[in-house]
């Protein structure tokens, strides 16, 4: 249930593999840094990676009086997590289903969940526009949607991907935070000098171009990389990174 929740963020892609969970987790963590109590949830059914990254895999989701109560990510319960990822027993298991099952399944995950005292609820959204975006958003209710954040790499047809997203926020009336293009750029470690891999400056050309604010780039780093290699993203947040910088603009204006 919602009713305790303050605020809602949904995180969007075009495409998987940009960066669209990275970009939720540590969110969440920067929040939680922060001081405030922060729920994640994975509606990403057939690519959950939010307990991987956050190296909660096996642990269980219980039943309560009130409903299901989150995995804690932290022991200080500051962090409140949810995933198919803990409802499935093998990691690789995949989920099969029908819409119907899917929309039930995450209609579940934001009515059944005991959602207690969250400040910021982060969801971290499947890529494209689909059902299950449009169950999310009939089934926040009565709880506003601060608004979307949209991830992409810089490469024109991620762009093109991006267009739709913010075509879908427009249609569904869901505030656009703003764009952050990841992946933009790899700084040498050696000499500092950023080589462009793939083009440059595609999501703040878009961002321009229809009026929604732009957040900042991540360069691909090893070390984001690694995070989510070794499930290490709770214990260690990049607090001196671009990463952390754009975060700290994005909490200002949500
Ligand atoms: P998505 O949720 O969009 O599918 P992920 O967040 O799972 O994407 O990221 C895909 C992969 O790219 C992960 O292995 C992640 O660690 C890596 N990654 C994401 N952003 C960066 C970055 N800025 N630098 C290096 N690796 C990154």
């Amino acid at each position: 249930m919602l009713e305790g929740v303050k605020h809602v963020v949904l995180v969007l892609s075009g495409k998987g593999g940009v960066g669209k969970s990275t970009v939720s987790t540590q969110l969440a963590l920067t929040l939680k840094e922060a001081g405030f109590k922060v729920g994640l949830l994975d509606v990403d059914l057939c690519g959950p990676s939010i307990p991987y990254l956050l190296n909660l895999e096996g642990k269980d989701v219980h039943q309560s009086t009130k409903g299901w109560v989150p995995v804690y990510a932290d022991e200080e319960q500051k962090l409140a997590v949810m995933s198919i990822g803990f409802l499935l027993k093998n990691r690789n298991d995949g989920v099969v289903w029908r819409g119907p099952k899917k929309t039930g399944m995450i209609k579940q995950f934001l009515t059944d969940v005991v959602w207690e005292d969250i400040d910021y609820l982060i969801i971290d959204t499947p890529p494209g526009t689909s059902d299950e975006h449009i169950t999310v958003m009939e089934n926040l209710r009565s709880v506003k949607c601060d608004g979307a954040v949209i991830v992409t790499t810089p490469q024109a047809v991620a762009v093109d991907d991006v267009l739709r997203e913010v075509t879908f926020c427009r249609k569904t009336g869901i505030p656009i935070i703003g764009i952050v293009e990841n992946m933009s750029g790899f700084v040498c470690p050696t000499c500092s000098e950023c080589t462009n891999i793939f083009s440059s400056g595609g999501g703040q050309a878009l961002a321009e171009m229809v009026k929604v604010p732009f957040l900042g780039r991540i360069p691909i780093d090893p070390a984001v990389g690694k995070l989510a290699d070794k499930g290490q993203s709770i214990l260690v947040t990049l607090p001196d990174s671009e990463l952390a910088r754009i975060f700290r603009r994005l909490i200002e204006q949500i």
